[in-house]
């Protein structure tokens, strides 16, 4: 029998992280992040290893999870992962996947039926995969019952009719015809642009610089705080120096700006910090140090690796 998997409780929500997988990503630090120099990841060895690096193999290692988040309530997913039997045919290492992530989603409480709302912090392959499910031949809503906030710019980006040029290549190819249209068909999508206020305690506001609608969950209950970021950052690293964006960012200058801006926010109001990519204890506080920061804690998640 699977034991339900933790939860955090911040002001008036509970926060639960839902597995899909934890591991290698298959590529060394200087591919994943090509302006952090091998020295760097050498100096934080004793901490980045091995949860966040393997050095015996140079590879980076990151979690793919949803955050579940119960507010208001309502029963609410932030990111769908990678998704099980997508075709990614310029995306390999998010191809076919079968995981028991809808298993893991049901030992914390939650039905498909009965999630409220889905948040899509951007479209990238890894963030939209059970956004539906394979039904036969056809992709169908995962959660038939919720609505899908979606960022407009993100939408109006990855649309294929729009053919807009990405640093991901063909990365994304299919995920909008599977993961997106679906649901936009089944008038789920509600988008939004700028901010977007989910309830008291939970507020959607752009972070552009990764993807153009690229977008921050604010969580702000009590005297709690929590950043929600998507993949502001995909390893702690880039706390430590944020001037490194991963190859997988649309405007470097953009995202550098949005990093500084979001983990100076954090600093100040002692915000937690959840990124979509982190394995360990899943969330991280900073501290600031000059243009840099520092981690000064972890979330309250036992370590996962
Ligand atoms: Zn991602």
């Amino acid at each position: 029998m699977k034991s339900a998997p933790e939860e955090i409780i911040l002001g008036d929500v509970s926060v639960t992280r839902i597995k899909e997988f934890y591991g290698s990503v298959e590529m060394t630090p200087a591919e994943f992040f090509p302006g952090s120099t091998p020295q760097s990841w050498e100096q934080h060895r004793d901490w980045l290893a091995p949860d966040f690096w393997n050095p015996g193999t140079n590879e980076v290692r990151v979690a793919l999870q949803t955050w579940l988040l119960r507010s208001g309530g309502r029963t609410i997913l932030v990111d769908t992962g990678a998704g099980n039997h997508k075709e990614r045919p310029y995306a390999p290492f998010w191809s076919h996947r079968d995981t028991d992530f809808l298993d893991n989603l049901a030992a914390a409480g939650a039905r498909p039926q009965d999630v409220d709302l889905v948040v899509n912090t951007h479209l990238h392959t890894d963030h939209v995969g059970w956004n539906t499910r394979l039904d036969g031949r056809s992709w169908v809503p995962t959660f038939p019952n919720a609505t899908y906030l979606i960022p407009q710019r993100d939408f109006d980006f990855w649309n294929p009719a729009n053919n807009n040029p990405s640093v991901f290549g063909r990365g994304n190819q299919n995920v909008f015809e599977d993961s997106v249209t679906p649901v936009r068909d089944a008038g789920l999508v509600q988008l939004w642009d700028g901010v977007h206020r989910i309830d008291g305690n939970l507020k959607l506001e752009l972070a552009p610089g990764h993807t153009p609608g690229s977008s921050v969950l604010h969580l702000e209950s009590g005297s709690d705080r929590a950043l929600f970021v998507g993949d502001l950052v995909h390893t702690p690293h880039q706390i430590v120096e944020p001037d490194n964006n991963s190859c997988f960012c649309e405007d470097p200058a953009e995202a550098r700006a949005t990093r500084q801006r979001l983990f100076g926010l954090a600093a100040t109001t002692g915000a937690l910090v959840f990124p979509a990519h982190l394995p360990g204890p899943g969330g991280v506080q900073v501290e600031r140090r000059g243009t840099r920061f520092a981690i000064s804690d972890w979330a309250g998640f036992s370590r996962i690796s």
